[in-house]
């Protein structure tokens, strides 16, 4: 990866495709991998190279453009959506060199780029290709020779200058599937950088599981702790609320939002494995608009806190401190409560309960403590 002598580098992206073999209503270039699209792979796959200058995405201004990207509208077919591209670049020389990449190739690796970079030294234009390993045979007929096959990918790379002569003097009519075709029509050797097969291009439905798998990062796992204690005190007018469940008794929790100890140590646990502080920094007591508040609403927001950073939640593990109220009756609805706040499976969330033997403040009754344990995976 680390390039001692970076080439200056451009990047089009090419996503004006309408998806005809993929079906469905959206390009295939737009669908969610993971959580962002696969155009957006493909972006970000060159944004950090050593080298890269700048880039510009061609699409259908229809749908949803990138974040930061300029976007370029696409033309009636492949080889006028990539002119309208490179016409925009018209602020380069004729000897910078441009990449050229279909957005439906996400899995492209940033060693292989760099290698095709470094193939630009001694060529006017190079592109990505894979080896065939499969043996061909044309239906009822010979095998045809692998050894001089090779699957062309992009991206392919060219001087600025000789890839926007070869389009002004394309054939206009004429059907090119990519930029080297135009190239090599023009007499211009196209040096072939062999590069990954896991570069492949999103085409049908069955080729999104391999780009799933392929784009697949296990993640970071991380691990938070909560701990909360409220009065319990006779108070037959107000709730008993205990991780999201109303809980019939006498008794109530004091606090200033409706004093949920379970689901406070819960939201602390949660806010501590995303990094994002504990309860009070966002739900200060301070504020009237939180008196009485449903605790429910304070572990919703540090679940969107964690989804806003890619997170999802591993397990969660409560155990709530006290003598009274008994727990086992309403174990099952706090799981399945919890469960439905954070958005998860039932079997991701254990409820505990425990006595401290008549000791302390818990054994007395003078309140309930909690404490949780949440685990989190973050991109
Ligand atoms: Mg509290």
């Amino acid at each position: 990866m680390i390039n001692q002598n970076p080439r200056p580098f451009y990047v089009l992206i090419v996503a004006g495709g309408s998806g005809a073999r993929f079906g469905g209503d959206i390009p295939k270039q737009f669908l969610k991998v993971h959580g962002k699209s696969v155009l957006r792979h493909s972006i970000d796959k060159f944004l950090s190279l050593p080298g890269f200058q700048g880039m510009k995405v061609v699409m259908n201004p229809a749908f949803e453009a990138p974040e930061s990207i300029p976007t370029i509208n696409a033309g009636k077919d492949r080889k006028q959506s990539v002119y309208n591209g490179l016409k925009i670049f018209s602020n380069l020389n004729s000897e910078d060199i441009i990449l050229i990449h279909d957005a439906a190739r996400p899995c492209v690796s940033p060693d292989d780029i760099l290698k095709l970079l470094d193939a630009m030294d001694d060529f006017e234009a190079a592109t990505l290709c894979a080896s065939v390993p499969d043996t061909l045979r044309r239906s009822n007929q010979d095998t045809v020779s692998r050894d001089d096959l090779y699957a062309i990918q992009t991206p392919q790379a060219f001087r600025y200058g000789t890839i926007l002569k070869a389009h002004e003097t394309a054939l206009p009519d004429k059907e090119y599937t990519d930029d080297t075709a135009l190239v090599i029509e023009a007499g211009i050797p196209v040096k072939l950088v062999t590069g990954s097969r896991a570069n492949i291009k999103l085409t049908t439905t069955e080729d999104l599981p391999m780009i799933e798998a392929l784009l697949h990062k296990p993640g970071r796992t991380t691990i938070g702790t909560g701990f909360d204690v409220h009065v319990l005190e006779e108070n037959p007018d107000r709730p008993l609320m205990l991780c999201g469940v109303k809980i019939p008794s006498s008794l109530a929790l004091t606090g200033h939002s409706d004093a949920d100890v379970g689901l406070h140590a819960l939201t602390d646990a949660l806010l501590g494995a995303i990094g994002m502080g504990d309860i009070g920094d966002h739900f200060p007591p301070s504020n009237p608009a939180f008196k009485d508040m449903d605790s429910a609403l304070f572990l919703q927001k540090a679940a969107d806190m964690m989804c806003d950073k890619g997170g999802h939640i591993v397990n969660a593990d409560i155990t709530l401190i006290c003598e009274e109220p008994k727990i086992g009756p309403h174990k099952d609805a706090m799981r399945a409560r919890i469960a439905d706040i954070l958005g998860v499976a039932n079997s991701l969330i254990n409820i505990k309960a425990t006595t401290t033997e008549k000791l302390g403040f818990t054994g007395r009754g003078e309140g309930i403590a909690a404490q949780a344990v949440v685990s989190v995976v973050l991109p």
